[in-house]
C-alpha cells in the first residue's frame, strides 16, 4: 500500500515528550507478511525503556509490542489469512531455522526480537507482520480488548504452566496483581483451578483483582507478603510466586513460598538485584526460576479460553494514538489496572 500514515516515531531516547506524533511511510509488505491497520495497540513497560534509556535499541523507532487490526494488505508467499481479517499479533519474532525455533522455543532464539523494540511496531496506523505470527481475534472481543492480550497472557503462561509447572489446586501468589501480567496470572490461575492470593498497592485494586477471580489479596503498601502469606496458608506458604517487581518484594515472596515452592520471575522494575537466603533454599527444596517472553504455540493454546470468555484481558484506559505521551505518563504513575491501549483511530 503506498501513501503515509501517522506514526509515533522515537528519535532520540528521553521523557515522555519525545513521543511525539509525524507522518511517515506506510511500511512496505515483504514476503510472507501482511498490512495491519492498527486498531488497537497496548503499552508495555518494555516500551517505556526503549523510549528512554535501554541500550541497544536502534533508533528511530516506532514502539507498541501489543497490535490487534484488520489485515489491508497480503505479502507474497501465502498463508490462511485474507484481507478483513481481524488479527491480534504475536509480538516475538525469531530466525524460524535455529534448534530453539524448530522445538517451539522461539523466545530462547539468539535472534529472538520484540516488535516494538527489534523493529518497528504499533505506534502508528499501519504495521507490517509475519503472517505467522497473527491469531484470528474471537467475535466476543473488540480491538482494544485483543490488543491487550499478547505480550502479557503469553508472558504470563508461559511462566505458570511452562516454567513453574503449576498443578491443579496448588496455591499461587500474585505478585502485582493490578498489572498486566499480575491481572493475566489470576485469571489463568484461577483457569487451572489453583487457590489465587495476589498482591495489590490500594483497596480499589483489591476491589478489582477479586471481581477476577483472587481469592484472597494482599495490600502489601500496609501488609508483609510473607507473614500475610502465613496467616492464610495455616503457616504453609504457598507452592508458586508469580513475581515481576525484583528488590522490593523479592525476599518477602522467598519467605512466602511452601516446601517444593517455585519462585518465577519475569521482571526486575525495582531493580536488579537480590540477596538469597542459600540455606533455606536447598533446606526448603526450592526453586528460582526466570522466564522470557513464551511462544505462538502457547498463544494459540490459549486463544480458545478468550473465545469462551474464560479468559478476559482487562483494559484500563484507551488513549488516542496521538496522545501517546499522556499515556507513558498515566503509566509511569502506576494507577491503572491493567492495561493501557492506544487508538489510532481517536484523532
Ligand atoms: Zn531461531
Amino acid at each position: 500500500m503506498e501513501g503515509e500514515m501517522r506514526a509515533v516515531v522515537v528519535r532520540n531516547q528521553g521523557d515522555p515528550s519525545v513521543l511525539v506524533p509525524e507522518s511517515v511511510n506506510i511500511p512496505k509488505t515483504s514476503h510472507n507478511e501482511v498490512l495491519v491497520r492498527v486498531r488497537g495497540c497496548a503499552l508495555n513497560h518494555l516500551d517505556v525503556w526503549c523510549r528512554s534509556s535501554l541500550p541497544g535499541v536502534k533508533l528511530p523507532i516506532i514502539l507498541g509490542c501489543d497490535v490487534a487490526g484488520e489485515i489491508v494488505e497480503l505479502g507474497a508467499g501465502g498463508s490462511n489469512l485474507a484481507i478483513g481479517d481481524r488479527v491480534l499479533v504475536s509480538p516475538g519474532l525469531s530466525c524460524g531455522t535455529c534448534t530453539h525455533c524448530l522445538a517451539g522455543d522461539e523466545n530462547l532464539c539468539r535472534f529472538y526480537h520484540i516488535l516494538g523494540a527489534g523493529r518497528n511496531g504499533g505506534y502508528a496506523e499501519y504495521v507490517n507482520v509475519p503472517a505467522a505470527n497473527c491469531f484470528v481475534i474471537p467475535p466476543n472481543l473488540n480491538f482494544q480488548q485483543a490488543a491487550a492480550i499478547p505480550l502479557v497472557f503469553v508472558t504470563a503462561w508461559h511462566m505458570l504452566t511452562s516454567r513453574a509447572a503449576i498443578r491443579l489446586g496448588e496455591t499461587l501468589l500474585v505478585v502485582g496483581g493490578g498489572s498486566g501480567v499480575g491481572s493475566a496470572a489470576i485469571q489463568i490461575g484461577k483457569l487451572l483451578h489453583c487457590h489465587v492470593i495476589a498482591t495489590v498497592g490500594n483497596a480499589e485494586k483489591a476491589q478489582l483483582a477479586k471481581e477476577l477471580g483472587a481469592d484472597e489479596v494482599i495490600n502489601h503498601s500496609e501488609q508483609k507478603i510473607a507473614a500475610e502469606v502465613k496467616r492464610l496458608t495455616d503457616k504453609r506458604g504457598v507452592d508458586v510466586v508469580f513475581e515481576h517487581v525484583g528488590p522490593a518484594v523479592f525476599a518477602d515472596c522467598l519467605a512466602a513460598l511452601a516446601n517444593n515452592g517455585r519462585l518465577v520471575t519475569c521482571g526486575a522494575t525495582t531493580g536488579p538485584t537480590v540477596e538469597v537466603d542459600i540455606p533455606r533454599l536447598f533446606m526448603k527444596h526450592q526453586s528460582i526460576l526466570g522466564s522470557i517472553m513464551g511462544t505462538k504455540a502457547e498463544l494459540a493454546h490459549m486463544m480458545p479460553f478468550f473465545a469462551s470468555g474464560q479468559l478476559m484481558p482487562v483494559v484500563d484506559r484507551v488513549f488516542a494514538l496521538n496522545d501517546a505521551r499522556a499515556a507513558h505518563e498515566y503509566m509511569e504513575g502506576r494507577q491503572q489496572f491493567g492495561k493501557i491501549v492506544l487508538d489510532p483511530a481517536l484523532n
